[in-house]
């Protein structure tokens, strides 16, 4: 029977582990005519964002800016620090830590991946031992995805600072938060992150176009060892800029630059640590409410240990094909879009439909999850997919801190 509920009308919700809801107030910024990029605002604007983006990566380092999505902040970061030739070391624990390997293997690098699955966070020991045994330490950087979007497998990058200060290695640590900036507490001073790459369109809430990369002076060190540097890619003139045109080595990302004002604004006037608790209760509600469909049924979280789980980004089981049928009815018949599952696929079964993601990264608030939520519980019922039942109390619970 098709549902005679055909409700797409009212505001659509893309609960997609990015790009992630905008803000009214970052829309309406960007709405303008173009601006003069010789001089004016926009100048002051840019320069503007510098710290107040470091101060979101918790960071006194340097910040190059770039015209690019994730994958552009992953290829400028690595064309500074990695020559053809130099080696790599990846935990992986996901899609997205292979997808940044690739990306080293395609500048010449030779990547050494130690890949843990797609349900469970680094093992340090494993780690160490991998870094212990590069006695002639040809492991110039180990790149290291915090939250990997694709499993929401969230791993401890203080840890692994204190593991490779223990065997007392030199590689650079690499962080990927291009999923957990300004989501999952990070902080890449005093976790001893060398580099760090995000991109715009996630915690930052601005449309996709704009990447990031913050580095030390010890990666600045290797990047000036560095034979050659793509100029295109080049960290140093976009961190010290003398002219305006130089943050982005030609035309700036002009509308982005104002919704990016706005969203920082934003952020700074709610604060990281009301940030990341906002996003941590908000996870505890979507954890509860699948631990609770979980209880009897199909529904399983990727991640069995919280200690473990992303707050920006939930990955889910749900036998196949269901995971995509609940994806095609919320969508369809509440405006409710769910995220797709990424790299999952058992091998050589392209048609399997049995995960998805739900992304709650940046602008949400405690309506919105429960909205989700309900979307899914309904989902769940319209279809027939067994479940347990309670799982809306329990967010609530977790919402209302009963
Ligand atoms: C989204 C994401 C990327 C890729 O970003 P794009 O903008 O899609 O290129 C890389 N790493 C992580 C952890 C991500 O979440």
């Amino acid at each position: 029977m098709t549902s005679p509920f055909k409700g797409r009308s009212g505001r659509e919700y893309l609960a997609i582990p990015g790009p992630s809801v905008m803000p009214d107030a970052v829309l309406q910024a960007m709405h303008r005519a173009a601006p003069n990029i010789y001089a004016g605002e926009i100048v002051d604007i840019a320069a503007s964002l510098v710290p107040d983006l470091k101060a979101v990566a918790r960071t006194q380092g340097h910040l190059a800016m770039y015209i690019g999505n994730g994958h552009a902040a992953w290829e400028a970061a690595l064309a500074n620090v990695i020559a053809p030739g130099d080696t790599v070391l990846v935990p992986a624990t996901g899609r997205f830590a292979h997808g940044w390997a690739e990306m080293a293997e395609g500048l010449g690098a030779t990547v050494q991946i130690l890949d843990f699955g797609k349900r469970a966070p680094w093992n340090m020991d494993q780690i160490a031992e991998a870094l212990r045994a590069d006695t002639a330490h040809k492991i110039k950087a180990v790149l290291a995805v915090h939250v990997d979007t694709s499993t929401s497998v969230r791993n401890d990058v203080a840890a692994l600072r204190g593991v490779m200060d223990e065997v007392g290695h030199p590689a650079l640590l690499m962080a990927d938060c291009i999923a957990s900036l300004g989501c999952d507490a990070f902080e890449m001073d005093a976790w001893g992150a060398d580099v760090m790459v995000a991109g715009c369109q996630k915690g930052l809430m601005v449309p996709p176009g704009m990447a990031f990369v913050f580095f030390n002076d010890k990666a600045d060190a290797v990047r000036r060892a560095m034979p050659r540097v793509s100029k295109y890619w080049d960290w140093s003139p976009r961190a010290n800029p003398e002219e305006f045109y130089m943050y982005w080595n030609g035309t700036a990302p002009t509308h982005h630059l104002y919704g990016l004002r706005t969203a920082l604004d934003m952020i700074h006037a709610e604060g990281m640590e009301a940030i990341w608790a906002r996003h941590t209760k908000l996870a505890r509600a979507i954890w509860a409410a699948c631990e609770a469909w979980g209880e009897d049924g199909l529904l399983e979280l990727n991640v069995v240990d919280r200690a473990h789980r992303s707050c920006a980004v939930t990955a889910l089981r749900l036998e196949s094909p269901h995971a995509t049928a609940l994806r095609d009815w919320t969508e369809q018949n509440l405006g409710l879009t769910l995220g797709i599952g990424l790299g999952m696929a058992p091998p050589g079964d392209p048609a399997w439909h049995g995960f998805f993601r739900l992304g709650h990264m940046g602008h949400v608030n405690g309506h919105m999850i429960m909205g989700l939520l309900g979307g899914i519980e309904a989902g769940l019922s319209a279809l027939g997919v067994p479940h347990g039942r309670g799982a809306l109390d329990a967010a609530a619970g977790v919402i209302a801190d009963v």
